[in-house]
């Protein structure tokens, strides 16, 4: 169902009141803002509602601005020095006969409003979203103050939906306009409102910069991973359990230094945050890691948890072991690994290490080797 539609983004304004970049530019949860209303145009677009994007940028900006990643058909333009300039070259610009006509500060437009504004609009008759004014308004002139009756006011949102010809013979009339449904009006044509939604506000100054983060700030994610180890008992080798040599008649063997806790709190890390497990990242058949102190790649690995933005809450590990006696250890190794892992805000610990015997069942039992399990809970975000 094509029905002849522009979706017209005017992104041509310096914005410069947040500082630094143009508005329109300003990386929100790490996209450029006018993306987020491109966004809009391009669902609407696979949905059959609208047949093209038309962009109004800045003067000498028009490379900032990349379409990579959008489908819809999409004409990069440059804008005037004024917003009605601009929106006349976005007029000029599209080929459809009816047109929405959005501004890039709004990053919060949705389909659903889009599609109300889009029923509303006739071939004479424009539609606007209109939002009613919750406070008590004041008219202030010089010092003294009086009273508005708040009922009939309501603020204008866009987009604004028109018939592309007649709006801009609108936008030709003399005088200046703050928006095309004023031009409209001014031209004594019918509009139309439709409930707009206050979630679809301007972004102008820094405290909307600011609510506009809290609301695109990712929501807490919790999750957790379990990981495994296995190590067999050998004379000869030194016992080396979360990062401290442990005085033992036997120690483990492995192409690393086999230390089981750092493995298996690795893995159990790497899982949570779904990276691949520690044979993947540091692998045996390098001989980079022959003897590797896995005490180091822990340390690495909670590196890599940091960079994709996770960080650990707790940690739980259980050690099997039948020989030596481990009880007097546990709290050592907590302290070590604590070293690496840091306190909670309260300055406690997030690690828990707890050591069972193998009793004397299995392979475990007669001390042919450790296993070791853990699980790690980490948190993204809130
Ligand atoms: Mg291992």
């Amino acid at each position: 169902m094509r029905t002849g539609w522009s979706f017209i983004i005017v992104a041509a304004g310096q914005g410069t009141r947040l500082g630094g970049v143009p508005k329109q530019l300003r990386q929100l949860r790490g996209e450029p803002l006018w993306t987020w209303s491109a966004r809009c145009a391009q669902v609407l677009f696979d949905e059959g509602f609208v047949e093209e994007l038309v962009l109004v940028v800045p003067a000498k900006m028009t490379d900032a601005f990349d379409l990579g990643g959008f489908t819809i058909p999409a004409a990069i333009v440059v804008g005037g020095e004024t917003r009605a300039e601009s929106v006349r070259v976005g007029l000029e610009t599209a080929r459809y006969p009816f047109v929405l006509v959005h501004d890039a500060a709004r990053p919060f437009v949705t389909p659903n409003l889009c599609r109300s504004l889009m029923n509303s609009t006739g071939k004479d008759e424009g539609a606007v979203p209109l939002c009613p004014v919750n406070d008590a308004l004041k008219k202030k002139v010089a010092l003294d103050l009086s009273v508005i009756d708040r009922h009939d006011i309501h603020v204008t949102q866009t987009p604004q939906c028109f018939p592309r010809e007649a709006l801009l013979k609108a936008l030709r009339r003399p005088g200046t306009f703050l928006d095309e449904g004023e031009a409209w009006l001014g031209a004594g044509k019918k509009l139309r409102m439709v409930e707009g939604d206050r979630l679809n506000f301007k972004i102008t100054d820094a405290a909307d910069w600011r609510l506009a983060e809290a609301l695109v700030r990712e929501e807490r994610e919790i999750r957790t991973g379990h990981g495994f180890d296995v190590h067999p008992l050998v004379p000869s080798r030194p016992l080396i359990l979360g990062g401290l040599v442990i005085e033992s008649p036997l120690g483990l063997s492995g192409h690393s230094d086999a230390d089981i806790i750092c493995h298996a709190l690795s893995d159990a890390l790497l899982g949570a945050v779904g990276l691949p497990d520690l044979g993947t990242l540091y692998p045996a058949s390098q001989e980079r890691y022959r003897g590797a102190d896995s005490y180091s790649l822990l340390a690495d690995v909670i590196r890599r948890v940091d960079q994709e933005g996770w960080h650990l809450l707790w940690a739980d590990i259980t050690l099997q072991a039948q020989v030596p006696r481990l009880a007097g250890w546990i709290s050592p190794i907590v302290d070590k690994l604590s070293e690496l892992i840091g306190l909670d805000p309260c300055g406690r610990r997030r690690v828990n290490l707890k050591v069972k015997s193998g009793e004397k069942v299995g392979p475990v039992g007669s001390a042919s080797c450790m296993e070791c399990h853990a699980l790690a809970t980490v948190q993204r975000g809130g």
